[in-house]
């Protein structure tokens, strides 16, 4: 029920300041990436609309200056203090304010913004993302890691604080706008298409002997390569199906994944009279992008147009979870819930590197991840989390699991 509460004050919030009555100010957690990359070119084309207070980036200095300098921010802060002096040193001869280190990225976050776009790749989005909701800012959230990894103690601070979670991930999105204002208890269940990715006609062998440079070739979406992975396993959709159950307040048995190769339906409500409303677009993130930052107003963006008589014909069909076993993995840690999506969550992003140093092979990847969660649901290390902090405490002791794990891994292969 969170998103529903939140709603009802985006509503009231939003509607103070149009876009056309003042610019809306922005901060960009992840502005490097490819969400980042996207929320740039959806501003370009609205300059008069947005206002881009300061950007956030990883390690990549000359990437962040040259994204300071696109949007015209005021501030640019990188994580990695060792780029301080590249940074600054780029950004001689501008007016924009400079900062180094994990304190920097989150006095970014709490600049003075209308809303803040969190686009940090996994659990390191988790920091800012969350004091960005403490001070009750207005999140357009990418970043499903930070859900997967605390939902319970985000979902709790943002109702606590005020502060709005707006869905950005395109699923969730679609979920969102088919909802509308029509209540959740009126909601029988809510669908997350899947394209099913690289992989979706391969054999169980072939997809075991699959490399980083095939996972990375996705058929309709062009993102940043932990995602990417992600959507070749399906964990992606597993994340997703964990994300949909924080945002919404939805149930496990309430909520299921369709393959649907095309990617233009993203998300489908079934409502208990028998409706069901889907919601429609290209795979182009530079929609859900644009519904989160102009919400909820409309704006134009540069997206050709859908055209449904030219791409014919949806397909869709079940999921296989005997050839994608990572569905399956995020179904039983939801259903458990405790700390086991905290740990599924931190097991993967192990494991998804550990594959794209090419130390492990596909295969191997998931059944890890099942490893380590079957390992410490043994030692009993899946209670409750109720807090940011106990959420990476289980973060950590997972990665240390993995790495033991991968290590075994690693040395068969
Ligand atoms: P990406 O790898 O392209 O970009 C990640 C961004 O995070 C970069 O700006 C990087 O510099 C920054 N970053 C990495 N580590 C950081 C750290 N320690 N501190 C601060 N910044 C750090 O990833 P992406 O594809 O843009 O995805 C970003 C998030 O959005 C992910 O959680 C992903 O699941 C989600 N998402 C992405 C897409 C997509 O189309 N790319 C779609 C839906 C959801
Ligand atoms: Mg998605």
């Amino acid at each position: 029920m969170a998103l529903w509460r939140g709603r009802d004050k985006i509503i009231i919030s939003m509607n103070t300041s149009s876009l056309s009555s003042s610019p809306r100010r922005l901060v960009i957690l992840g502005a490097t990436g490819s969400i980042g990359h996207s929320v740039a070119d959806v501003i370009a084309h609205a300059p008069d609309h947005f206002d881009v207070e300061a950007v956030v980036g990883g390690q990549d200095a000359k990437a962040l200056a040259q994204m300071a300098v696109r949007v015209k921010a005021r501030h640019a802060a990188i994580a990695d203090d060792r780029a301080y002096d590249d940074l600054s040193a780029l950004l001689s001869g501008t007016d924009i304010s400079v900062a180094a280190g994990l304190d920097a990225v989150i006095e970014a976050a709490l600049r003075p913004a209308d809303m803040v776009i969190a686009a940090i790749v996994g659990t390191a989005g988790v920091k800012p993302t969350y004091a960005a909701v403490s001070a009750g800012r207005t999140i357009a959230l990418a970043n499903k890691e930070c859900l997967v990894c605390a939902g319970a103690p985000f979902m709790a601070a943002a109702q606590e604080c005020g502060a709005v979670i707006l869905p950005m991930d395109s699923e969730h999105n679609a979920l969102f706008q088919a909802l509308g204002h029509r209540p959740l208890t009126s909601v029988k269940r809510m669908t997350l298409t899947a394209s099913g990715g690289p992989f979706r006609e391969w054999s169980h062998a072939q997809i075991d002997a699959a490399t980083p440079e095939q996972a990375l070739r996705h058929p309709n979406w062009s993102m940043g390569p932990k995602v990417t992975i992600d959507s070749a396993s399906l964990m992606n959709k597993g994340l997703e199906l964990i994300e949909a159950h924080f945002l919404f307040g939805v149930q496990a048995d309430a909520l299921d994944v369709l393959i649907h190769p095309q990617s233009i339906v993203h998300g489908l409500v079934s409502f208990e009279d028998g409706s069901v409303i889907a919601g429609l677009a290209q795979p182009d993130m530079r929609v859900p992008i644009a519904h989160c930052l102009a919400y909820p107003e409309r704006i134009h963006t540069q997206v050709t147009p859908l055209d449904l008589a030219q791409i014919g014909r949806l397909d869709f069909a079940a999921p296989d979870l005997e050839r994608f076993p990572a569905l399956g993995l995020a179904y039983h840690a939801l259903r458990t819930g405790g700390a086991l999506p905290t740990i599924l969550n931190a097991a993967n992003e192990m494991a998804v590197q550990a594959f794209l140093d090419h130390q492990i092979s596909f295969l191997t990847l998931v059944r890890s991840v099942g490893q380590v969660c079957e390992d410490m649901t043994r030692a009993g290390q899946v209670s409750a989390i109720t807090s940011i902090d106990d959420a990476l405490v289980v973060d950590a002791e997972a990665r240390a699991r993995s790495l033991s794990i991968l290590n075994i891994f690693r040395t068969h292969l």
